[in-house]
């Protein structure tokens, strides 16, 4: 049985692990559009505050893990058409497109980020956080023509409760990075960098 994972993300591997798992005969294959599978997206503002040094250990596990659970990784692909009644998925590549067949198919290609009508919000220095790609060109923007010391550091810190991380605003507010606090980060990260 082949099955085609669309994503290689929380949803995506966790379905190609887990099929593996119950049926270690499944022919897995996963199609991610980027080259991050299996990345912390929870841990972007980790690496940006510096609690995590490294980008590479945002990763739960590394392509070789991976691989070794048995799962085919097709990185910087992206699936363009399904087409349920051939069973085939389109994708594309740097190397031009090709065709997958499936028996089964899992589709785990997450959301896209809602960017609310604020004046401004398109200037430079203002960020979208969603990505490893999102996360380079925040970490290139903090960092460009400035050494990312403690005081730039200093707008992404820890809560004293541990729960999420936090954008001091002026006037003392601050904007909650965890969960459910998604609206207010996202302005709390524009005024920082920008
Ligand atoms: C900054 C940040 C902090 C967060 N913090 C928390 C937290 O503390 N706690 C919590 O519970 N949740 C948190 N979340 C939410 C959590 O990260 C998401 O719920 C989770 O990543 C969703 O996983 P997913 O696999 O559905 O989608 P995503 O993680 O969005 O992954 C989508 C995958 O699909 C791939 N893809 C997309 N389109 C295609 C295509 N056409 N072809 C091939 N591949 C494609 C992408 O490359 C990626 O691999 C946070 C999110 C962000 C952005």
């Amino acid at each position: 049985m082949r099955l085609l994972v669309i994503g290689g993300s929380d949803a995506g591997i966790a379905a190609a692990l887990r099929a593996r798992e119950l049926d270690p005969s499944v022919e897995v294959t996963v199609v991610v559009a980027d080259a991050f599978p299996n990345f912390s997206i929870c841990g972007l503002p980790y690496y940006l505050s510096g609690d995590v040094g490294d980008w590479r250990d945002l990763a739960h596990r590394t392509t070789n893990d991976l691989e070794q659970a048995g799962i085919g990784l097709l990185l910087d692909h992206t699936a363009q058409v399904v087409d349920p009644a051939a069973k085939q998925v389109t994708v594309t590549s740097q190397r031009g497109q090709r065709q997958l067949g499936y028996d089964r198919l899992v589709i785990g290609i997450g959301a896209v980020p809602v960017r609310p009508p604020i004046d401004g919000l398109d200037l430079p220095g203002v960020h979208v956080l969603h990505t490893m790609g999102d996360t380079f060109a925040l970490h290139q923007a903090l960092t460009a023509g400035r050494p990312l010391g403690g005081h730039r550091r200093g707008w992404l810190h820890r809560s004293g409760d541990g729960r999420g991380l936090h954008f001091p605003r002026p006037g003392g507010h601050r904007g909650r990075a965890g969960p459910g606090g998604h609206a207010d980060r996202r302005l709390g990260a524009g005024s920082a960098v920008g």
